[in-house]
């Protein structure tokens, strides 16, 4: 078995026990004579992985009582337009753009109502977070809207912004559990688990229960209704049963590692180690302002484009694949969510300092 160091954003690294316990049980889930992926989602023991999912994860984040937790379909990008319909009750929406997400997210809203752009760091392709304390928000704003880890940037909100007392939205997708979140502060976060959680399929959504409404906008769909979703307990139809289950496990895999602030420490620990290289390394830089710099994601570059594709290549043949950046950034991006070992960056890291000794 050859296993290689995977920076890939996303469907991304899952922690080596859990794929093992997965692929223990493929044939026979706990004396079940069958797969999960075989089993009825009405079934008693498929009950018990979903509800063990959700205490595990309301444990994990310590998720308020009157928050629900959805499992849906569709993944980050379907909340782009479920969000709007469920949350638009004035038809307004404030919107903080800091990078391509943010901005899907804002144009598809800008379908179903009033949505504003109240700041945006575009001007400088979105390499910081612009501040935040004091932004026009807009009086009747159903909530303002953002993306605190930008997996494309690399840039992370260390700080969420004062939205003068409007409901916070966010998309966590690739930052989710990688550091205690305080859920209170949010009306709703949402995120899809393929970046740093599970396989792709499923998303997260955690929303505040007086933000289930009835009366959303004419012709959401019934799928699309957060009241559907949280009164059948993400049960309404099939959920994705096999992802769910895979994220259950990695729940249970973090709450051994020591949760969510042992993570936070660890994924900071590991990132220094990457970002230090990047400030001392004469060849090889960061592209973000060093303040808002993301755990999760870690964009780079040589200034070469001849220089950067021979690093890529170099690198996959030695073993550490996915570092090629986004289409749209070029460069290099390399993701170290929670299921890359510390060895993995200490090792890329060696063998960039190789790289650069040998082609300076
Ligand atoms: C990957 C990603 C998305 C899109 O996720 P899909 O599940 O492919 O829709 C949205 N937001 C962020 C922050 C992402 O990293």
């Amino acid at each position: 078995m050859a296993r290689v160091y995977n920076f890939s954003a996303g469907p991304a690294v899952l922690p080596e026990e859990v794929l093992q316990e997965a692929a223990a049980e493929m044939m026979d889930y706990k004396g079940s004579g069958m797969s999960v992926m075989e089993m009825s989602h009405r079934s008693k023991v498929y009950d018990t992985i979903m509800k063990e999912a959700e205490k595990d994860l309301r444990e994990l984040m310590n998720i308020p009582e009157n928050y629900k937790v959805l499992f849906l379909q569709g993944g980050a990008s379907q909340q782009f337009s479920a969000i709007p319909m469920n949350l638009m009750k004035n038809g307004v929406a404030d919107f903080i753009i800091t990078g391509q997400w943010a901005k899907k997210a804002y144009q598809e809203a800008c379908r179903y109502g009033k949505a504003v752009k109240i700041a945006s760091s575009e001007d400088k392709t979105f390499s910081y977070i612009p501040d935040c304390s004091d932004l026009p928000v807009d009086d009747d704003a159903d909530y303002v809207y953002i993306c605190e880890n930008n997996t494309i940037y690399g840039t992370k909100f260390k700080e969420l912004p004062n939205t003068k007392g409007k409901t916070l939205v966010a998309d966590v997708s690739s930052c989710f559990l990688s550091e205690p979140h305080d859920v209170e502060k949010y009306g709703l976060l949402f995120g899809g688990v393929q970046k740093n959680v599970g396989p792709a399929g499923v998303v997260i959504v955690i929303v505040r229960e007086d933000l289930i409404r009835d009366d959303v906008m004419e012709g959401t769909p019934t799928m699309l209704k957060y009241k559907t979703q949280a009164d059948k307990d993400s049960l309404y139809n099939t959920p994705p049963c096999y992802g769910i289950y895979i994220c259950g496990k990695v729940f249970k895999w973090l709450k051994k590692q020591g949760g969510l602030a042992a993570m936070k420490e660890y994924n900071e620990k590991k990132a220094k180690i990457l970002y230090d290289f990047l400030d001392e390394s004469k060849m090889f830089q960061g592209t973000v302002e060093k303040k808002d710099r993301s755990l999760m994601n870690v964009p780079f570059i040589t200034g070469d484009k001849d220089l950067d594709a021979k690093f890529v290549a170099e690198a996959a043949e030695a073993g550490f694949v996915n570092l090629k950046g986004h289409r749209t950034v070029g460069g290099m991006r390399a993701s170290i969510y929670n299921a890359m070992p510390i060895e993995g960056v200490e090792k890329l890291v060696a063998f960039m300092r190789e790289f650069e000794k040998n082609n300076g």
